[in-house]
Parts: C-alpha cells; structure tokens; sequence
C-alpha cells in the first residue's frame, strides 16, 4: 500500500544522529516493536523510560510512514462527537474514552516537554464551528454533553465567534487543552531521547516472517533475528495488508500548507479549528506563520492516490481557507499531498492483543486522533508489558462487537 502522494511538508531535526544501522546478527529482547512512525516511537520511548529493555526495527527510515504525512493538530474531541458515543456504548465507555483522550494529550505535553529538542509542540485552544445553520443545535447538544461531563470546554454564539474571528458561524465550542507539533520533529526527537534511555533501533530491517513458541517470538528480517518475550506491530495502516480488520476502513485524504502570511493576527490565539461537518475541513497555523489545511476525505479506490487529484483538491482546500480568512489576501500553497487514512468504523481506536498471534500487541490508532491514539496505545501497553494488562484494553478489543451510531 502507498501511504502518501505528492510533498509532504515537514523538515526534520538538524542533526545527523539518527541513522541506524541495519539488523545483522541475533539479539534478544524484552520487546520488539516493528515501525518506526509515531506510534513505534511514543511506545518505545515510555517502555525504555520504564526500563524496559526494547528493540525498535523500522523496514525504511523513521518517520516516513503515514507519519509523515500527519498534519499535527492534537485534540481531545474525536471524529465521533461524545454525544454519539454515549448512544453507541453507553455512558460509562462514551465518556471514559474522552477522558482517556484528554489525559492523552496532557501526557504528551508532559513528554513533549521534556525532549532533548523543539519539537514545536505547543498548546492550542481548539474552535469546533457549526458547519451550516442545521448544525447550530448538534454545537448546543455536544456542549451541554461535554460541559455535563466535566470537560473544559465553552459555548460560542454567532457574536462571539465573529468579535474573534472574521467569519460567521452560528455556534462553536471553544477548548482550551489542545496541542499541534511538528510530527517529524517530534518522532525523531522520541526516538533520539529513547535511544539514551536504552532503546535499540534498527532501519531497512523490515521483519519478513515471525515464529511463536510458548514462550516467545522470534522476528526474523533479511539479514538479521530477534528473539522477545513480546512484539508490539506499530506498523499503521498498512498492517490491513496482511492483517485486515473488520472494524477498519480506508481513505484518501487531501491536505496543503501555504507559504508564510505576513499578519496572522486575525487567527484568535492560533487555535486549531475544525467544523461539524463530515468528511471535516480543518486548518491550523504553524510557527513559521503557514497555514495548514486538510479534509476533502474519501473512499480509497484501488488506483491508490493520484497527483491530479491532489492538485485539484489542493485548490479546493485553499479556496476555503481564504472563504473563512479573506483577510489574508492572495495565498499560495507550498506543499500539498494525499495520504490513505484509516478509520475505525465505530469510532474507537484498536488496540491490544489479537487472538491469532501470540505474545502480540497491535497499535491501530486510526481516526483523525491518530497520534492522541498513539499516545493512549504507549501508555496502555506499557502496563501490558509490565504484567498488569489494564481492563481498559477490553475497549479498544479486535474483536468487539461492530457498533456503528446513528449517524455513522
Ligand atoms: C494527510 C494526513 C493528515 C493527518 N493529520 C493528523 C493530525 O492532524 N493529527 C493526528 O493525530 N493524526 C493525523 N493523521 C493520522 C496520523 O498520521 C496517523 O495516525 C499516524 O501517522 C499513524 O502512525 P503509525 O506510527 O501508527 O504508522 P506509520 O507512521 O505509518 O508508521 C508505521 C511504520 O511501520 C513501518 N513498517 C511497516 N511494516 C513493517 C515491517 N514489516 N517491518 C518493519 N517496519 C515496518 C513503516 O515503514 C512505517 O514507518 C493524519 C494522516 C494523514 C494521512
């Protein structure tokens, strides 16, 4: 599977300390975590900081997965409204999953904070705007559910969204506890704080074939074996290839960032915002002053992902930035690309043990959460591998029951 199209934007760290060798002898393990995107690197970073002794193997280079494609915004509030949730699991799940998502983010500003470099994390307010005036009411009903239940979020009517924006919407819900980074940045500089923490990495050690005893699993690449007590698949989406999943589905998704505007002062707090919606527009800024914007998603079609169709939606995902920010004049794109993308199809992320393989964990964080999915998945099998699985893993379970909200 082809993973993204067109130019990705992203400049990684400035230093030359993230080369790795390739796997070419036997080693043994606590734990072998295959793929290197962020979901390798947040999992091996929080298993090597609880000492626990990791080997990473990455088939190409770190970071050029899905990962590279992620456009960085970091948000509690999921492609699924909490309000659609509730109905689809009931109270106790609907809401905890939330909560989980918003410690998430916590957790990884707290991680963000103390890497070795800038990753360009920052903390940013989030504005979830009422697409048309039909959704005024879905805005009203997902406030009332989330203020209900504890979170930290507020109600926008029309007036207020336009003495801080220059556009006019009917409804928005405000949240301040979001974050954005430069996801590249922000894998390399997990993987190089890992790295001093003990972890061992492997590039072009793609693992070809895997055998399970009682007691283990040996992961053999081309030139090169590693036995662990468990491995953890952090291979994104193109583990559908050789593992498809009921619950999964795929997608392509459009996204561009502009050259840098001059005056970005009429973007309140440079909040990340997004609309109701679905497939979902969503745009941020980034330090540099550019702006990024994504959505336009659709089913993935067997030709994969095609150049002309990211020059055509790329017009069309600046044509409504520049709808929502006349302010800002003529704009032109810099970078625009294409990426598959994968949801789950009741909204929850997988993630946990698989019954066909043994002494496995998966990390399949899929849904525009992506990352916050990633983060809840590190720290979740971090208990795992320490022997105290959490009942929580029964959530995100392969093997759940389909269930799929009334809008869904
Ligand atoms: C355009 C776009 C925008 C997005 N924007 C956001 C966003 O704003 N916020 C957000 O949270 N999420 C976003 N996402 C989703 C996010 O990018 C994904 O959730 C995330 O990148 C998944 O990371 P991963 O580590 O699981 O997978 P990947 O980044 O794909 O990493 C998997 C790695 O596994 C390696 N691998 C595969 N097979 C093997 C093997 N056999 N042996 C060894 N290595 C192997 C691959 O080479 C790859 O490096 C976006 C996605 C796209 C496409």
């Amino acid at each position: 599977m082809k993973l993204t199209e067109g130019h990705t934007p992203w400049s990684g760290l400035d230093i030359n300390k993230l080369n790795f060798p390739q796997l070419e002898n036997k080693q043994s393990c606590d734990v072998v975590i295959i793929g290197g995107g962020i979901s390798g690197a947040l999992t091996s970073y929080v298993l090597t900081k609880q000492g626990i002794e990791t080997i990473l193997l990455e088939k190409g280079h770190i970071g050029t997965g899905s990962s590279s494609a992620n456009t960085g915004l970091f948000q509690f509030m999921n492609d699924d409204p909490l309000s659609e949730l509730i109905q689809s699991f009931g109270e106790k799940k609907g809401v905890g999953f939330y909560k989980m998502c918003e410690q998430a983010v916590e957790n990884l500003s707290k991680i963000a904070n103390n890497l070795s470099f800038d990753t360009e994390f920052r903390r940013r307010s989030s504005l979830y705007y009422a697409t048309s005036e039909d959704d005024a009411g879905k805005i009203r009903n997902e406030y009332d559910t989330l203020a209900r239940h504890g979170f930290n979020v507020e109600y926008w009517d029309q007036e207020r969204i336009k003495s801080f924006f220059p556009f006019s919407k009917s409804a928005a819900i405000y949240s301040p506890n979001d974050a954005e980074a430069n996801p590249l940045k922000l894998i390399q500089t997990l993987i190089y704080d890992a790295v001093k923490q003990g972890l061992k990495v492997f590039e072009n050690s793609g693992v070809e074939t895997v055998t399970y005893s009682d007691k283990n699993v040996t992961v053999m690449t081309k030139s090169g074996i590693i036995e662990a007590k468990t491995i953890i698949w952090a291979t994104g989406y193109v583990t559908q290839d050789w593992k498809p999943d009921r619950l999964a589905s795929l997608d392509s998704t459009y996204a561009i960032i502009t050259e840098p505007i001059q005056d970005l002062s009429s973007w309140h707090e440079r909040a990340l915002i997004w609309e109701t919606n679905r497939p979902y527009l969503y745009m941020r800024t980034t330090l540099d002053n550019r702006i990024l914007v994504g959505g336009l998603d659709e089913p993935l079609t067997p030709a994969g992902l095609n150049q002309n169709k990211i020059t055509l939606n790329g017009q069309k995902l600046l044509n409504k930035l520049q709808e929502l920010f006349p302010t800002f004049g003529d704009i032109s794109i810099s970078h625009s690309w294409a990426g598959v993308f994968a949801t789950s199809k009741d909204g929850v992320p997988m993630i946990g043990r698989h019954p066909d393989y043994p002494h496995s964990y998966f990390i399949e964080g899929y849904g525009g959460n992506g990352t916050v999915y990633s983060m809840l998945a590190a720290d979740l099998l971090a208990e795992a591998v320490s022997g105290k699985e959490p009942e929580v893993l029964n959530w995100f379970s392969f093997k759940r029951p389909l269930k799929i909200n009334a809008s869904g």
